[in-house]
């Protein structure tokens, strides 16, 4: 499995940092800002003892309001909110965009820390990824769906990274958006199958107003592609309604998407399916609650997209 190669940058400082609670590695106003594993796990620490819970929000930064809802939602369930920014190498193929994947740390900072959010994990990829470093967490069937037949490494990189930052931040609860349904799901099954003792919360897709899904990536699209973006929500929303007055065949549902998506110029349709929730496995009738996931280039730009289809009374 080929995987964009790890920096062979210098190892972790983190042996070198004082143990005791000392402060953390920088602090932006009233947001604890800590780049160091050992200064975080020390931070946790602290939180536990003194019989805090403490809700996590991991992200790989350049935040937009669908960030900031799941900080609201992480904000009602623990005491002491943190968040994460590390835009993960482990999960990019080697021909994908690692290297222009946009960042604004002081910006993202602000927008935290507005959200109320305590303490901000930022480390470096020599933090996470000292040299010589070879683990990595692998789920059997669920990456065999939807991104995971075309992104090969990225969902041993999710679980990788994620299992990583929960053994640093120690959350109680941990919330993850449901744009990224098959990413929830990995993390539930992983959590669940490593019997880890943290909760995990979906938080609802956050839409701009015109109903693209909001993304970091959105950035990347040119306004003349904008309709094209469009189509996925629009398709998406189409099938809602089929399904929801009485249509039970997927085939039918995936060919209208296809063909209503691909009728815009500039999209090139990666998978359109209709699957079990839960297993992600396809289904041929929808009967009940059905996903159905997308995703779809426009242009250069790789968009994902997703929602149930309920059956009438269902
Ligand atoms: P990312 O920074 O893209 O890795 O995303 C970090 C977290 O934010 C993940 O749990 C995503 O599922 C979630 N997220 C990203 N976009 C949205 C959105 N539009 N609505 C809700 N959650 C989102």
């Amino acid at each position: 499995m080929e995987s964009r190669p790890l920096s062979e940058g210098c190892p972790s400082t983190d042996n070198t940092v004082p143990v005791g609670l000392g402060p953390p590695t920088r602090k932006a106003n009233a947001i604890d800002v800590i780049q160091h594993i050992k200064d975080m796990q020390r931070y946790a620490d602290r939180v536990r003892s003194d019989d805090h819970t403490m809700a996590f929000v991991p992200t790989m930064g350049f935040l937009h309001e669908g960030h900031l809802s799941l900080c609201r939602i992480g904000r009602e369930r623990g005491d002491v909110l943190a968040a994460s920014i590390f835009v993960n190498p482990a999960q990019f193929g080697p021909t994908e965009d690692f290297d222009t994947y946009p960042r604004n740390l002081e910006r993202d900072l602000s927008l935290l820390e507005k959200e109320g959010v305590d303490v901000v994990f930022t480390p470096t990829e020599a933090n996470l990824y000292p040299e010589g470093y070879q683990t990595y967490v692998n789920l059997t069937q669920l990456p065999e769906h939807l991104c995971g037949l075309s992104r090969p490494v990225f969902f041993r990189g999710v679980a990788t990274v994620v299992i990583k930052l929960f053994h640093i931040v120690k959350p109680h609860v941990a919330v993850f958006g449901e744009k990224d349904f098959q990413q929830l799901q990995v993390i539930r099954r992983m959590v669940a199958d490593l019997d880890m003792d943290i909760e995990i919360e979906g938080g609802p897709i956050v839409r701009e107003s015109d109903g693209l899904a909001m993304s970091s990536r959105n950035s990347y699209l040119g306004s003349e592609q904008r309709p094209a973006a469009l189509s996925l929500y629009r398709a998406l929303c189409a099938a809602k309604d089929r399904v929801g007055s009485g249509e039970t065949d997927a085939a039918k549902i995936i060919q209208e998407a296809t063909e209503s998506i691909g009728s815009y110029p500039d999209t090139d349709i990666d998978y359109v399916t209709v699957c079990d929730p839960i297993t992600l496995d396809d289904i041929s009738r929808i009967d009940d609650p059905a996903l159905m996931a997308l995703a779809v280039k426009v242009g250069q730009t790789r968009l994902i997209d997703n929602m149930i289809l309920a059956p009438p009374g269902k």
